[in-house]
């Protein structure tokens, strides 16, 4: 029979490990910190349980990590890896330094289901949900190898929307922000999603405290179902219904991601589309040009455009931010270097 891989169990689903073993409940948060704290991947090591105790969990768990098949490094400092699943699916995880922080963008999913026009995972389809620990198994992997330093910000903005996998993004949550497992703030963390309106409302209800990016690229519902297919099942009116219900209830702010294509969205009609979808709204924009992807038909602006995009839509708009592009002499695009070695 199989082991259960522990990797992804939360401090909860450890305490009832114990419960059932017949041991004390604190054993679970032992359990956890060996894990995710000190990063053990045997439990020979764990010297707070009796041999016994050691042997029991051995014959009955297993504690599996992602295998790295693949790194880029970018003449700007940004790192892809690629890492392969024991059951061989792709997850990209991108290290992205900056001046004041190190952001680490993972993946929710093996592939994405959503089919965004304008996304080179979208093209690939969904191979599976990640579990729990293959979620912190990036995030682990990239402290291991890089330092525990490496990156101080984690993004959901790499393969898959994060919250179709919802179960296991708030497991993988706990685990992130428990001073026991990663000890990261929620703070530091930024969910995005393409506008799933009621998982956002019950990120709102559950009191999800990590922060929110809405990924909406157009500002008019005809325009996003021309990219974004998942508009035809929550259109823009339910959308900016949820994320109301998101601010009011959780008083923070959201932020908009709005790539910038050519001759797409970057007109004055989409300034003005804009600013009248932000209206009353607390948020912020973060404006960004598009990173070409091949065989895919949107084009990047050059930085005139975005420029004007920016001072234009500034006055009218709460907060906008330019995002510089990175990576872009490596498979920059999120779900390229993933689609490179997909057969
Ligand atoms: S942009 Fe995000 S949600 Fe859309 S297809 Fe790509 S990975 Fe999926």
């Amino acid at each position: 029979m199989s082991k259960t891989n522990l990797m992804g169990f939360t401090v909860g689903q450890m305490e009832q490990l114990f419960e059932r073993y017949g041991e004390q409940k604190y054993r679970g948060r032992q359990l956890f910190k060996w894990l995710y704290n000190d990063r053990l991947t045997d439990f020979v090591n764990m010297t707070n349980f009796t041999r016994e105790l050691r042997g029991r969990l051995a014959d009955d768990y297993a504690i599996k990590r992602l295998e790295l098949k693949d790194r880029q490094v970018s003449v700007d400092g940004t790192e892809k890896f690629l890492f392969l699943t024991d059951d061989g699916h792709p997850v990209e995880t991108v290290l992205i330094p900056d001046d004041d922080r190190n952001t680490l963008c993972v993946s929710s999913q093996a592939g994405c289901p959503l089919a965004c026009r304008f996304c080179a995972t979208g093209t690939l389809g969904l191979r599976r949900d990640l579990t729990a620990g293959e979620i912190i198994g990036q995030m682990m992997y990239i402290r291991e190898f890089l330092g525990d330093e490496a990156f101080t910000n984690v993004v959901f903005m790499g393969m898959g929307e994060p919250l179709l996998n919802y179960d296991n993004l708030l497991a993988s949550l706990q685990i992130m922000t428990d001073s026991m497992g990663l000890g990261i703030g929620a703070k530091k963390i930024v969910i995005s999603t393409c506008g799933i309106s009621p998982k956002i409302r019950q990120l709102a209800d559950d009191g999800v405290k990590a922060r929110l990016a809405i990924s909406l690229h157009a500002a008019t519902q005809a325009q996003r179902e021309e990219i974004m297919p998942v508009a035809r099942s929550y259109d823009l009116d339910s959308l900016i219904e949820a994320i109301r219900y998101y601010t009011d209830r959780t008083r923070t702010r959201v932020m908009f991601e709005y790539i910038l294509m050519e001759g797409f969205n970057d007109s004055d009609e989409d300034i003005k589309a804009l600013s009248r979808l932000m209206r009353g709204l607390p948020c912020k924009i973060n404006l960004l040009a598009y990173n070409p992807v091949p065989g895919l038909d949107y084009r990047r602006p050059d930085d005139e455009r975005v420029e004007w995009f920016a001072k234009e839509l500034y006055p009218r708009a709460p907060a906008v931010m330019v995002r510089k592009s990175r990576g872009r002499d490596i498979d920059a695009a999120c779900g390229q270097l993933a689609g490179r070695n997909m057969t």
